[in-house]
This record gives C-alpha cells, sequence and structure tokens, in this order.
C-alpha cells in the first residue's frame, strides 16, 4: 500500500506538495487534537506535526517535522521514510480535495478550460468532488521545476 498521511494545522503548504507528488494526504486545518493526529495513525496514515512537544508522548507513525521552508520539509519527510515518489502519481489527486482525479475527454473541456489550455493540451482530469479541471502542460512544469530546483537529492 502507498504511504499515506495525515498533516496537523500547519502544514498547509506541505499537505499540497504531499498530494502534488501522488501522495494520499489528509489535512485539517481546525483540528490540532492528539486525537485528530491518532485517529490518522490508526488508520494506517503517517502523521506530520510541527508540535515539538508531541515527541514522545508515544503516538507511533508520527513524524515533528523539523524544517521550516516547504521544499526543505519535503526532503526531510522522504529522507526519513526513504521514499522516492513515483513520477506516474505525480497530480493524480486534487490539491484541494485530496480525491482521486478523473480522466476526462479533451471534447468536453472546450469553454471550461482557457482557450489555450485547451489548444495546448491533449490530457485533461478532473475532481469527482470540487469539479476543478487539471491539465499536465503548466502543472507539471510548475511542479518539475520546484522539484529540481528544491529536491536536488530527489530528481525527477
Ligand atoms: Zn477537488
Amino acid at each position: 500500500m502507498n504511504t499515506r498521511f495525515l498533516c496537523d494545522r500547519h502544514l498547509g503548504k506541505l499537505a499540497k506538495w504531499l498530494r502534488i507528488l501522488g501522495y494520499d494526504t489528509l489535512w485539517n486545518p481546525a483540528d490540532m487534537s492528539q486525537d485528530f493526529l491518532r485517529r490518522g495513525g490508526r488508520d494506517g496514515r503517517i502523521a506530520l506535526t510541527r508540535k515539538r512537544d508531541l515527541e514522545g508522548v508515544g503516538l507511533d507513525r508520527l513524524i515533528v517535522v523539523k524544517a521550516d521552508r516547504v521544499d526543505e520539509q519535503i526532503g526531510e519527510i522522504l529522507d526519513k521514510l526513504a521514499l522516492t515518489p513515483d513520477p506516474k502519481d505525480r497530480l493524480t489527486l486534487c490539491l484541494r480535495c485530496n480525491a482521486t482525479l478523473e480522466a476526462v475527454v479533451k471534447e468536453g473541456m472546450e469553454g471550461a478550460v482557457p482557450a489555450h489550455v485547451y489548444q495546448n493540451n491533449t490530457c485533461f482530469r478532473r475532481c469527482p468532488i470540487c469539479g476543478r479541471i487539471y491539465w499536465r502542460g503548466t502543472h507539471t512544469r510548475n511542479v518539475e521545476e520546484f522539484l529540481r530546483r528544491h529536491i536536488p537529492t530527489h530528481p525527477p
């Protein structure tokens, strides 16, 4: 089974990047309780938190994230868990909902995305929950640029 995560309130940016990399990641901006983090652990998720006082409270599957910048945080987690994200998994989850994106036929996208996006892309995906549309062109380039720049130990 793929590694899945749960992020505390302070790690919204990290949650988004883990989703970009294809890791199923829950993030609840409202709930910071130990119970939320425990529930994630029971669910087979690795809980990520910024709360240093949670270190050593007996929660297994909990990582206290030390780095401040999101790029360093990603590196920290990938290193700690010896994970190498599969490029095939990139941008398969909605960044907002964490839902698995569905492939949609190009024809149906005319008018739903900007004209130049429609013209320059063949592959579109849609979130079944929020309806947001993703296309590989722009998003993938941005992601790969970010990874190249910030995570040299994990080249795309
Ligand atoms: Zn969505």
